[in-house]
């Protein structure tokens, strides 16, 4: 069993690349953005509340995005097996909060892929993908705010996972493939 984070800014191609993963490593995928999208688009009161901070550009505040974490992992058995993080966690916070709750299940977090691609460029991406996919933030104003919000809130965990000598930084500019191997060539190195 193996329990990745996929880590970075919004637009640094988490989504993308955890398809990818699952498929390598068999893996269950957690996106908590998904998993907030998907309360909103059925309107129950959680997603109109989660919704209040999203279309703000900011984080559901940490309590409540903890929470809705523990309830996914005790309702879905085969996270057992292994998850793919992607998107949690997003402050220190949760972080801690996660390894307390692995370690309550008997594991741990193993490695953290951490994509690095430059704001310019995030930017980009992602009002290209606000025009292809008409998902309500990406917008240039909520964008701006994200971007903020990343690196005040967000960034410190590389630290965090530094410390815990679980960071693996990748380079995420260039095709999606050979970004996939880089992280592929990094993990196969500590996957156990
Ligand atoms: P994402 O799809 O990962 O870009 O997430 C979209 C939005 O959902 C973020 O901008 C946040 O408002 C919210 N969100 C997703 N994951 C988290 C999290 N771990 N903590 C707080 N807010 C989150």
């Amino acid at each position: 069993m193996f329990n990745l984070v996929i880590f970075g800014a919004p637009g640094s191609g988490k989504g993308t690349q955890s398809e990818l993963l699952i498929e390598e490593y068999g893996l269950f995928h957690i996106s908590t953005g998904e998993v907030l999208r998907d309360l909103i688009a059925r309107g129950t009161e959680l997603g109109k509340i989660a919704d209040s901070y999203i279309s703000k550009g900011n984080l559901i505040p940490d309590e409540l995005m903890i929470s809705i974490l523990a309830d996914l992992l005790d309702s879905n058995p085969a996270t057992a097996g292994g998850v793919i993080f992607d998107g949690f966690p997003r402050t220190i916070n949760q972080a801690k909060a996660l390894k307390v709750m692995l370690a309550e299940r008997n594991s741990k977090v193993h490695a953290v892929v951490g994509l690095e691609v430059e704001d310019a460029e995030l930017i980009e991406r992602l009002i290209k993908r606000g025009q292809d996919s008409g998902r309500a933030d990406d917008n240039l104003e909520t964008i701006k705010q994200r971007l903020e919000v990343y690196h005040t809130q967000t960034s410190p965990l590389k630290d965090y996972y530094v410390a815990e000598g679980k960071y693996h930084g990748i380079h995420g500019s260039g095709s999606v493939k050979d970004i996939f191997n880089s992280i592929k060539t990094s993990i196969d190195k500590v996957k156990p």
